[in-house]
């Protein structure tokens, strides 16, 4: 039996609905969301992100200027700029792209954004609150995208067995503490795999609800889910496919068509968590502008 296929992009497309009708109601009272982003360099996937994050921004009524520094930037070029972004009433949320070139230290980076306009959700502060189960700040994207996808199909993670393969500060490990939490979205029994995880396979087909984000593609394949499991597939990796004219395509770290045969349902790549991301982003920068104005 072929699994149901979860379709990402149209559940992103009823909150970014959602977020369109906060930032109207808030423009009727005088107060535009903004979003800005910040892009050192030229990476041609930074560029891309960044420019559909802007223009789902515009879309949903949300102000969103690109700031765009040379890859030759230094780090106190980027601190400064965080700094005027900081001061900057026009913006309620602050996107530095990652990955940040060599020469800037990301988490200085990350470190200088106001807590309250830290979008990504990965200031000290934010992350702090997260552990401590406050969850009024702004959620890291990804892991808050994961959390949505499975409430809004009907797959609430309480009392089931929560696998994550990866243990970043962007994706795993936050999910990890959002889906455990003691709060409604929470209450899943999680277990975090990583490189040194021994019988990765045993650990992953005792999964419930399986979410890889490994960063390399086929890290998961069918006899390592356990059937009738919810599979999230994180991952976004460029492959070589001569047959596309742009010479590559997306794919994530699940092998989808051996996974699809034995799991109950599983996201695509792309239109997975991809299009939730920004979604995500998107209802943070709402939220930091309701916050701003006294509404949240
Ligand atoms: P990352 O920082 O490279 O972390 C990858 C994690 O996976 C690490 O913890 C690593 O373990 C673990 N891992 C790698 N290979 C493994 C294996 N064979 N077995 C077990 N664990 C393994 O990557 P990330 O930032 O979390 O991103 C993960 C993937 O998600 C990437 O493809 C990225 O492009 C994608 N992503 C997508 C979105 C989206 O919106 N769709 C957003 C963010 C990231 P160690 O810690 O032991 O090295």
């Amino acid at each position: 039996m072929s699994a149901e296929i979860i379709d990402g992009a149209a559940i992103a497309a009823e909150v970014r609905r959602e977020v369109a009708a906060r930032a109207a109601r808030l423009r009727e009272r005088g107060v535009t969301p903004g979003l800005a982003a910040v892009l050192v360099g030229d990476n041609p996937a930074s560029v891309s992100y960044v420019s559909a994050k802007a223009k789902a921004s515009e879309e949903a009524g949300i102000f969103a200027q690109t700031f765009h520094l040379p890859a030759s930037a230094t780090q106190e070029e980027v601190l400064r700029l965080i700094d005027e972004l900081n001061r900057d009433p026009r913006f309620h949320a602050i996107l530095p792209q990652l990955p940040l070139p060599p020469q800037v230290d990301e988490r200085a980076v990350i470190d200088r954004i106001l807590p309250e306009k830290d979008v990504d959700g990965l200031h000290p502060r934010n992350l702090g609150k997260l552990l401590r189960g406050d969850l009024d700040g702004p959620l890291p994207c990804t892991p808050h995208g994961v959390q949505q996808l499975l409430l809004r199909t009907g797959r609430d993670p309480a009392g089931k067995h929560v696998v994550i393969v990866g243990r970043s500060t962007l994706v795993g490990r936050p999910l990890a503490i959002l889906l455990s939490n003691k709060a409604p979205g929470g209450n899943a029994t999680v277990t975090i795999c990583h490189t040194a995880t021994a019988d990765l396979a045993a650990h992953t087909r005792a999964a419930d609800i399986l979410v890889v984000a490994a960063g390399r593609p086929k890290t998961v394949t069918a006899e390592m889910v356990k059937p009738g499991a919810v599979v999230i597939d994180v991952g976004t990796n460029r492959i070589d496919d001569p047959s596309r004219k742009r010479g590559w395509r997306l794919v994530g770290d699940v092998d989808f068509e051996g996974v699809r045969e034995v799991a109950a349902a599983i996201t695509p790549v792309p239109g997975g968590v991809g299009p939730m991301t920004i979604a995500m982003l998107l209802v943070n920068t709402v939220r930091a502008a309701e916050r701003a104005a006294g509404e949240a």
